[in-house]
């Protein structure tokens, strides 16, 4: 089979990577790819606005399978205009892409079907806005309704925060037509978690679980960014937790929208915040997180192809998924100024004295090969990725792998995965109280 990937970034290059070792799979190409992805995978440049150029490129490759990476060419309506084509691709409709394309969209699909999310208001002029603020307190959520690259989100500790967000999105127009319209909502406290499942025309399997890091720095400290890291470990979601993220919100998510005609396929990704009141959906996205797609790609032992035609061909449930039981951590490397205006072409030198070490994959995100030179081209760089026995392992792993890279102005966090070693040593705690003072637990 020729298997065609659209998007560029660290995530493609870990499906890439995978499909690479498909028994399935004969020539993968990747549009427009990246100089990792172009080690394992033919590129092509395309515009992932343009639904009509990629089916195109899809029909001059012979492509018998396409994945999606990213959101746009989704919201844009990709997948309907393959399927028109009869060409085979993985990921949800136009109709069905509005549940990251549009946030209001998403909201009232929850009221609708009584999946637990923040209370909201819908607003799309800054006095309506101002009026509804008192009646969410402070933090609040202002949200842009449509994509806006992660910067459509501000969470407001302050009221005069609040008023600007309002102001740049309604008045000031700073994301244009994608913050028209806007969405208040109360803020949520408690952790996130990502759950992401590959849905099929009959059936649905869930992914192994994993946690993204948003903020810049350390401690989720600073901006949000796209992510600056994940891990995915088994301890991170409770088997008690996991019925009830599928009970309370995946399995009605999948039946609305089948039952209101708009049947989801693909990767959905639900971010979740887990409340005292149990888990709230805070964002749908129509496709797998980056970079929450490396660990878990990184411990998939399935064949990915043979997975995606089976959801194509509704035999999810025949098919399977098999994981390693073992976590992985993926560590972003970041450009100086990220999530702001960020420095490129800085020369990137030790990837493969990283990759070197054992269980590390290192994935290119904003690289860029010229005069014979790997350099920067981009705000997140690299994703270095590790997996091993157990966590806390694997994290010395993935920050050894990490010291061996060299960038100007590198940034990194240096935290990841640590959410997880304080679980384990919580869990631990309980299950052997004597362990407690000054006795850390033999896994930490
Ligand atoms: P979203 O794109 O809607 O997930 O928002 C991006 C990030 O903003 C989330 O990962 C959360 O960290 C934060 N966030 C969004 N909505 C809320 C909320 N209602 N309460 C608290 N934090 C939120």
């Amino acid at each position: 089979m020729n298997v065609l990937v659209l998007g560029s970034g660290g995530r493609e290059h870990a499906l890439v990577w995978k499909l690479r070792e498909s028994q399935l799979t004969d020539d993968i190409f990747c549009a427009p790819g990246n100089p990792g992805i172009a080690q394992v995978a033919e590129c092509f440049p395309v515009d992932l606005s343009n639904p009509a150029a990629m089916l195109q490129l899809a029909e001059e490759l012979k492509a018998d399978l396409t994945v999606v990476g990213p959101e746009a060419p989704l919201v844009a309506g990709v997948v309907d205009e393959f399927q028109s084509a009869g060409r085979r691709i993985v990921g949800p409709t136009k109709a069905a892409a509005q549940l990251e394309g549009s946030k209001i969209f998403a909201k009232e699909f929850m009221h609708r079907n009584a999946i637990p999310t923040a209370r909201f208001a819908v607003v799309d002029d800054y006095e309506t806005g101002m009026k509804f603020l008192p009646e969410f307190g402070l933090p609040v959520v202002i949200k842009a309704d449509g994509l806006a690259a992660g910067k459509g989100v501000v969470v407001a500790r302050h009221l005069d925060e609040a008023e600007k967000a309002l102001n740049d999105f309604l008045v000031r127009k700073s994301l244009g037509d994608a913050g028209g319209q806007v969405v208040i909502e109360e803020c949520l406290a408690g952790e996130e978690l990502s759950f992401i499942v590959l849905a099929g025309t009959l059936g649905w399997l869930p992914l192994v679980p994993s946690q993204d890091h948003k903020a810049a720095f350390d401690n989720d400290q600073g901006p949000n960014t796209g992510g600056m890291g994940a891990y995915s470990d088994d301890s991170i979601l409770p088997e008690e937790l996991r019925q009830e993220i599928v009970g309370r919100v995946i399995e009605p998510t999948l039946a609305g929208m089948a039952a209101e005609g708009m049947p989801y396929q693909g990767f959905l990704y639900v971010g979740l915040m887990l409340t005292g009141e149990g888990p709230k959906v805070l964002e749908y996205n129509v496709r797998m997180g980056d970079p929450e797609a490396q660990p878990i790609v990184m411990r998939l032992r399935s064949d990915l192809c043979e997975m995606l035609l089976a959801s194509l061909d509704g035999q999810l449930a025949v098919v399977g998924a098999r994981w390693s039981p073992n976590p992985a951590v993926c560590v972003v490397l970041a450009s100086k100024g990220y999530p702001g205006k960020s420095e490129t072409g800085k020369v990137i030198t030790g990837i493969d004295a990283a990759e070197s070490l054992g269980g590390v994959k290192v994935f290119h995100a904003g690289t860029v090969f010229r005069d014979k030179q790997l350099l920067t081209s981009g705000g997140r760089v690299l994703g270095v990725t590790a997996t091993g026995e157990d966590l806390p392992k694997t994290i010395e792993q993935a920050y050894s792998a990490v010291s061996k890279v060299h960038f100007d102005g590198m940034h990194y966090r240096r935290d990841i995965g640590a959410k997880g070693l304080r679980r384990l040593k919580t869990t631990n705690e309980t299950q052997h109280p004597d362990n407690q003072a000054g006795n850390p637990s033999p896994a930490l």
